[in-house]
């Protein structure tokens, strides 16, 4: 017998038909695989039809405690019924505790929450603007990075700055500019007294999962102080445990004047945050940013709950390892699959399987989906693995060993 969907009302529907609706009813801006996913356990989704698939992207480097986590569902759901929503007329009590914790957690001082990463970068590009002004040396010029993704509002997607999602949206938000990632003597060549901010992406999610050259990262305190420019790093992706620390700067000891956070902070409930230093935190004065729901009572006890689990040494020191084990499993992989793949790259639980032109990371989903692996495509040639942070090493074997036998499958189309 068929697996069937029951929704709230009792109406069984059928993946065909609601992949029809889909298809009627949804706009089309996106690209989706065609299944319905309906539960998660961990590690794992399920599907309308009952099947199983390891899920290794995680909603996108989101879900940090996995499915239906027990505890992070017993934080939304206590929180939900004590108090969803009270506007930013007032403080809240999981708003103000997570403040706090979340200035612990990564050494700044202040913050402020939105709803998501192109939120937090938004309010982070408005921030260094202001910062100026408010000094009376007004200054507008951002340098970002070629392959960057800072997001797709108007002022995130002029710092993504990618042709292919620009077009057709100009006239953009303007004085951006973008030098090559890793590529210390481009910069100095653009740094002067109108730069009013560096922004940049510690690993480049979704431009590949880059690193920079070992010595850049470190390089971009000195040159944005040198000129008086701020540095303004964005771990939307890279934040909240994905890499091994709670944030990625901290494993080179990167102090910015502002961090944007986003995705694993809710573990799949939406919850963006920019977390600022006390020197620059005048830069958005009362009345200068907001929204209406950025840090609710229940988007906060969400993250509360996320962060009090990521950030202990123990988890923390548990991705490392599991992301060590992940890239010996994929450089392994590379080997096994020469054709298909020359290697892996990465940090902590955020990797990429690195593949040759023979196909594009795009093309390759649906038969790893068919495999039972949920991957994602990263750049012109990333198949990026993002498991959740609590997925363990038998399910990391499992993982890749569906991930061969998609590989396999793949070569067996080449010419
Ligand atoms: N910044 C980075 C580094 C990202 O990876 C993303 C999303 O992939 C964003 C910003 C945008 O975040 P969101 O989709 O939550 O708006």
């Amino acid at each position: 017998m068929e697996a069937k969907s029951v929704d709230a009302e009792g109406t069984v529907e059928r993946e065909a038909e609601l992949l029809a609706w889909a298809d009627r009813h949804l706009l089309k801006n996106y690209r989706p695989q065609q299944v319905i996913m309906e539960r998660g356990e961990g590690s794992v989704l399920i599907d309308t039809e009952g099947r199983r698939y390891l899920d290794f992207c995680a909603g996108v480097a989101v879900c940090a405690l996995g499915h239906a986590h027990p505890a992070l569902t017993e934080a939304i759901a206590r929180q939900a019924a004590q108090l969803v929503h009270v506007s930013n007329y007032f403080y809240n009590r999981p708003n103000v505790e997570l403040a706090r914790a979340l200035c612990e957690a990564t050494g700044y001082d202040r913050a402020f929450f939105c709803n998501s990463g192109t939120e937090a970068n938004e309010a982070m590009l408005k921030l260094a603007r202001r910062y100026h002004h408010e000094r009376g040396e007004p200054r507008s010029r951002i340098i970002a990075f070629h392959k960057a993704f800072h997001g797709r509002t108007m002022g995130a997607l002029a710092l993504t700055g990618n042709p292919a999602y620009m077009e057709g949206f100009g006239p953009h938000v303007g004085d951006v500019e973008h030098v090559d990632y890793g590529d210390l003597d481009a910069l100095r060549a653009r740094m002067n007294s109108e730069v009013a901010a560096i922004i940049i992406e510690p690993v480049q999610g979704e431009g590949g999962v880059n690193s920079p050259p070992a010595g850049f990262l470190e390089a971009l305190r000195p040159l944005a102080d040198e000129h008086g420019a701020l540095l303004l790093l964005d771990e939307v992706q890279t934040g909240v445990g994905r890499t091994g620390q709670f944030l990625a700067s901290q494993t080179i000891g990167l102090q910015a004047d502002a961090v944007s956070l986003a995705k694993g902070l809710g573990g799949g409930f939406p919850v963006g945050a920019l977390v600022v230093t006390e020197r620059v935190a005048g830069g958005l004065p009362p009345g200068a940013h907001g929204s209406t729901f950025g840090g609710n009572p229940l988007a906060s006890a969400a993250a509360l709950c996320v962060l009090e689990h990521v950030n202990q040494p123990d988890f923390l020191a548990a991705v490392r390892q599991k992301g060590a084990y992940l890239a010996d499993k994929l450089a392994g992989l590379a080997e096994a699959h020469p054709r298909l793949a020359t290697g892996e790259r990465g940090q902590g639980l955020l990797r990429a399987l690195v593949v040759t032109d023979a196909v594009a990371p795009r093309d390759m989903l649906t038969v790893m989906r068919e495999h039972g692996l949920l991957v994602t495509a990263a750049g012109r040639d990333g198949l990026r693995f993002t498991p959740p942070l609590v997925v363990t090493e038998a399910e990391i074997d499992e993982a890749v060993a569906r991930a061969d036998r998609g590989l396999t499958a793949l070569e067996g189309g080449l010419s």
